[in-house]
């Protein structure tokens, strides 16, 4: 995990709006030779060789995070990452990115170090430029909003809509982790407020723990289908659970598909907090949120190319529209697909 620093305190309205932002982004760089202008301009010059892609999503305090369990650090981190997942769920290598942020006076300059110093280890990680952003203050605790931009590939940004019958249904990593983590930080959280002389022991979930607070972009997945040689006819990443994201695959390629249950890819740390918590781990993978996994479709002939990586596993395929999307269970039973996302309302 990212570590933190002990706090000293400088109020924010002690430095001003402009040596706030300056300082704030003074280690930004404009590396890549698509970054024309990074910061410092009315706005960033961008060239880009073919198709742009561009995404963006908002973290709100209290709605999406809470800064009870999830350090500066690693949210800084985390907002960065899970926009360059959208960029990376295109097929697309992620390039730029723009940071706005709104906070409140609750807030000292050296609260905002630590979450630019998360912000700024994800650009160098996953080498992107932060190019600009806005800064504002808000009445009331901290929100975020990030824009990341990208090259599609030359064969075209890959969209949910590309998949076709009969197509394999392939999922990278494992799934369910990261809600299982935050299921353990929300407990941890609540034995802390009760007692604030508690220390808590994480080591048993370690895995869970860093997939909520610091989850990864498959970047790697786009080098790793290139370097195979295979596209993926549709796209998307997992950000709202298995379940909803196959849902979206099917909805907007009008298809249906089967996902077998027993061929979903857990964690053996998933599994076994799943029975410590008495839950099931199934359900949980498939509507558990915060995976940042891909969830991709290929045709049935490139099956060779990839069937022999562990980092990619086929869970299902698609089927005509009239079949809906189900779940086959371990009992040979056929279920409809709900989607249960995690969901912010
Ligand atoms: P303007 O008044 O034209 O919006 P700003 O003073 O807000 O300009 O921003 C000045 C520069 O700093 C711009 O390049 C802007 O993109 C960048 N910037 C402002 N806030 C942030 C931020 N939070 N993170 C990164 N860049 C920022
Ligand atoms: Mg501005």
């Amino acid at each position: 995990m990212l570590e933190e620093k002990k706090p000293t305190k400088t109020a924010l309205e002690d430095l001003g709006e402009f040596a706030l932002i300056e300082h704030l982004t003074k280690s930004a760089t404009a590396a890549l030779p698509s970054t024309l202008h990074g910061i410092g301009d009315d706005a960033a010059v961008i060239k880009h060789e073919g198709e742009t892609v561009v995404s963006t999503d908002m973290l709100i305090e209290g709605v999406h995070f809470d800064l009870g369990y999830m350090p500066l650090k690693h949210l800084g981190y985390k907002a960065v990452v899970v926009n360059l997942s959208d960029i990376y769920a295109m097929g697309a290598q992620a390039t730029q990115v723009l940071v706005s942020i709104a906070v409140s006076n609750r807030f000292s300059l050296e609260a905002m170090e630590e979450l630019y110093a998360g912000i700024h280890l994800a650009c160098k990680t996953y080498g992107v430029d932060l190019v600009g952003g806005d800064t504002t203050s808000s009445k009331q605790g901290i929100q975020l909003s990030v824009t990341a931009m990208g090259i599609a590939p030359k064969t075209g940004a890959i969209m949910r809509s590309g998949a076709n019958e009969k197509d394999l249904l392939v999922v990278t990593g494992d799934l369910g982790a990261a809600y299982m983590g935050l299921q353990v930080l929300a407990r941890e959280n609540e034995v802390f407020k009760a007692n604030p002389n508690h220390k808590p022991d994480l080591d048993p979930y370690t895995y869970l723990v860093e997939r909520q607070l610091k989850p990864e972009a498959r970047k790697d997945i786009i080098a790793l289908l290139e370097a195979l040689e295979v596209i993926p006819t549709s796209m998307i990443d997992i950000s709202d659970g298995l379940s909803s994201e196959v849902l979206h695959l099917c909805k907007q390629s009008e298809l249906g598909c089967r996902l077998y249950e027993e061929k979903i890819p857990l964690d053996p740390q998933f599994i076994a907090v799943c029975e410590e918590f008495n839950v099931d781990s199934t359900t949980l993978a498939l509507s558990g949120g915060e995976d940042y996994e891909l969830l991709f479709t290929i045709k049935q002939d490139d099956f060779e190319k990839i069937k022999a990586n562990p980092n990619l596993t086929v869970i299902g395929h698609m089927t005509d529209k009239s079949d809906s999307a189900n779940l086959v269970t371990r009992g040979n039973e056929v279920i409809p697909l709900k989607a249960q996302g995690w969901k912010a309302f």
